[in-house]
Parts: C-alpha cells; sequence; structure tokens
C-alpha cells in the first residue's frame, strides 16, 4: 500500500521551483548564476504599507481573524471592485485567503467534482493544472497560438464545451507570455460562456496593474456573465507582496459560501497583520500611487529592452507581452540542435543547456503547456537582463 495518497503522488513538484533549485545549487558551488526563472517582483512592499503592518502588530492583531477576512478588509476589496473594475460585490461574496494560488484552490476545490472538465487555455499557470489533478477534475486544454498572441478565440472556446464542462479558468495578463485581452475579446468568449449556464469562469487577474498599455479589462464586467465568474486576485504582485500571501475572490454567493467553509475547516482566517497592511494598500487608489508607476515603468523598460534584445537571436521568436513580467519566446527551431555533447530535443533540455553552460536559470515551457517555447522572467535588474541575454545568445550560438 502506498503511503502517500494518490492525490499527492500524482502531483508534480512546481516546475519553476525545481529550476529555482537548481541555480541555488549551481550557486553555492560558486557560479555566477542569473536566475530569470522568477514569479514576483524584484521591488520592496511600499512604505505606507509596511507602516500599516507595524502599527497592527503594536495594536495587538494577533488574534483569530474571522474566516473570510476582517469587516474593513471586505469593505477595503468592495472599494478597489468598484474603483479599480467598476464590479459591484457584496459583502458576502467575497472570501480573503493566503495567496491568489489559495484562492483558485479553494474555488476549484469547492466547484470540480471528479470527471468534470475544467477547459484551460494553452499556455497556462502550472497551478491550474496541478489543482484540477488533485480533485480528479478533466483538463480540456485549448491551444494558443504565438501567431495570434497566445490567445484563444470564441470558436476554440465553444468547441471545447460539453455537457461535462464545470469551469474555464485562465489569467489576463497571462503569465507565461504577458498577453492580455482586450475588451472586445473577452466579451465574445463571454457570449459564448453565458450559452451555457452549468459553465463557470475563473478570471485569474492577479497581474491586473502590471500592465504596459489601456486598462485591465475584467470579464466580469458584462451583465449578462456575471453570475458565471469567479474574480481572482491579490497582492502579491501589483503591490510586490508575494511573502505577505494576501489574495481575494470575488464570486456568486453560493461559491464564495463554499469557499468560507472549506478555509473555516483547513486553514480559518488569514494573517491579522497582512490583513490589516491589505486594507492601507487596497484603500489606495493605483492611479495615484508612485511606487506602482515606478514599478510598472521600470517593468516596461525591461520588457523593451528584452524584446530589442532577444531580435539579436533570431532562433528564439516571440510575441511582445503587454503585461505581467516575463517573455515566452518560441525555441522550436533549435530542438535536435547540438553543440557536440548535448542535444537539445526539447524545452526542459534546452534550459538545462542554458543553465549548466551558461549559468541562466530559466523556465521550460513544457511546465506551461506549451513544450515549443522558454519562459524568461525580467524582473531582474537591467544589467542582469543584458548579461543574460547576451549569455543565451552565447549557449544558443555554439548549437548547430
Ligand atoms: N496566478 C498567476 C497567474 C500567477 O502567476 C501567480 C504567481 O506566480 C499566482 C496566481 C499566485 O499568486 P499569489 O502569490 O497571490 O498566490
Amino acid at each position: 500500500m502506498n503511503i502517500i495518497s494518490h492525490r499527492v503522488n500524482h502531483l508534480s513538484e512546481s516546475e519553476t521551483l525545481a529550476m529555482t533549485r537548481m541555480s541555488r545549487e549551481l550557486k553555492a558551488k560558486g557560479h555566477d548564476v542569473i536566475n530569470l526563472s522568477i514569479g514576483q517582483p524584484d521591488f520592496y512592499t511600499p512604505e505606507y504599507i509596511k507602516q500599516a503592518a507595524k502599527r497592527a502588530i503594536d495594536e495587538n492583531y494577533s488574534f483569530y481573524s474571522p474566516v473570510s477576512g476582517f469587516k474593513e478588509l471586505i469593505e477595503a476589496i468592495q472599494l478597489k471592485f468598484k474603483r479599480d473594475n467598476n464590479l459591484d460585490f457584496r459583502a458576502d461574496q467575497i472570501v480573503v485567503s493566503a495567496g491568489a494560488k489559495h484562492s483558485i484552490a479553494n474555488t476549484i476545490l469547492s466547484l470540480v467534482n471528479p470527471g468534470e472538465e475544467v477547459i484551460i487555455p494553452t499556455p497556462y499557470w502550472l497551478t491550474y493544472r496541478e489543482v484540477i489533478k488533485l480533485v480528479d477534475g478533466v483538463p480540456v486544454y485549448v491551444k494558443g497560438t504565438l501567431e495570434n498572441d497566445f490567445k484563444i478565440t470564441p470558436e476554440q472556446v465553444e468547441a471545447a464545451i460539453t455537457e461535462k464542462s464545470k469551469v474555464f479558468i485562465f489569467s489576463s495578463p497571462c503569465n507565461p507570455t504577458g498577453s492580455v485581452y482586450t475588451k472586445e475579446e473577452l466579451e465574445a468568449i463571454a457570449k459564448v460562456i453565458a450559452k451555457h449556464d452549468h459553465l463557470f469562469v475563473i478570471s485569474d487577474e492577479i497581474y491586473e496593474h502590471i500592465i504596459f498599455s489601456g486598462k485591465h479589462q475584467s470579464i466580469a464586467q458584462f451583465d449578462f456573465i456575471k453570475d458565471q465568474v469567479i474574480v481572482i486576485n491579490g497582492l502579491s504582485k501589483g503591490f510586490a507582496m508575494t511573502g505577505w500571501r494576501l489574495g481575494y475572490i470575488g464570486a456568486p454567493v453560493i461559491i464564495a459560501k463554499a469557499c468560507h467553509k472549506l478555509q473555516g475547516q483547513v486553514t480559518s482566517g488569514v494573517c491579522s497583520i497582512a490583513q490589516q497592511a491589505a486594507i492601507k494598500a487596497l484603500q489606495t487608489d493605483p492611479a495615484q500611487s508612485q511606487d506602482l508607476k515606478k514599478m510598472v515603468l521600470a517593468f516596461r523598460e525591461r520588457r523593451d529592452l528584452v524584446i530589442e534584445l532577444l531580435k539579436d537571436i533570431p532562433e528564439l521568436i516571440t510575441n511582445v507581452p503587454q503585461g505581467a513580467f516575463y517573455v515566452f519566446p518560441d525555441a522550436k527551431s533549435l530542438y535536435g540542435k547540438t553543440d557536440g555533447t548535448t542535444v537539445i530535443n526539447n524545452s526542459e533540455d534546452l534550459c538545462n543547456y542554458i543553465l549548466q553552460k551558461v549559468f541562466v536559470a530559466l523556465v521550460p515551457g513544457s511546465a506551461f503547456g506549451d513544450p515549443n517555447c522558454i519562459r524568461i522572467s525580467y524582473a531582474a535588474s537591467t544589467a542582469s537582463l543584458k548579461d543574460a541575454l547576451h549569455r543565451i545568445k552565447n549557449a544558443i550560438s555554439d548549437l548547430y
């Protein structure tokens, strides 16, 4: 008999974390590793948010908090949804969790029975696939292509829907492609989904504030679909607060209640100090936040730099990401090539080769459901990015 349940046995180790571990090992051996496998802003949490947390400690916010979050935090989230997204959520539609990842897991656990299908556009954030596996759901992949900026079409969604479809899950801005859906594109997909009232949308908007042109759009904005949408958001990316662990949902009441019940048995309310800091963060209008402006400007400049440097490596073909902090170039023309010692057969081989040869850590596209690509995070200094892209170019030029 297996000691570990089949549920956990079948989970994969996060490939991003595996890459980070390998680069740490090489660093420990004294190699000068540039880690571009990272999924978090290389910025500090803004001062006013840190102050709120310090105050919360002094004011003895040291007790259990309500499972779904402090009343003041729920109000700040309602304010945020209205101000930033023009969405109206009642207090009982909101549940605060320990990060957007936790919110996604709560929602999938609450919605998906074994054998029910979850439609996922590829490339996708890898956690979606694993949590669906955890509940014995069936992932149904819909392929986004480089030619279409890695976005899927309403026709593709329609073709993927069966009577077993329960959830459609996606992120915009997208990790790993940086693609951003426009209002018109979302409306067209929403119209397809609205025809199937057994189908729910999990709209992962964690990169909402890291966007380089136009304004973030939520699929929940269309009245004809809003009762089918669970909006996922959190503080990790836009406020440089990955370690604070705070995410939340705005959802139909029945789903929010289910998440509340589940969380009440598994984790209870989120860290009370992080919640107090989150109140401050969300009360602040992002349009007025100098910290956010600075961070987004830095990401935009780095995006432009990486796109420019990639022009010198014609084997890596990319879209121009409009948000988040990743580029996801297609590298398949390199498959089958060798440097005389190592043969590159796929995205894992290529990332391993680049890591071992020139000490740059990337993540294979296979982790995100697109084995033709590799993910480069530009959450790093411009000096590191220049150095890394130069090294990648050299490593690739040795392949024939
Ligand atoms: N959703 C996407 C698309 C992400 O890329 C990430 C983190 O990398 C998350 C959710 C998780 O965010 P959090 O830190 O709030 O759990």
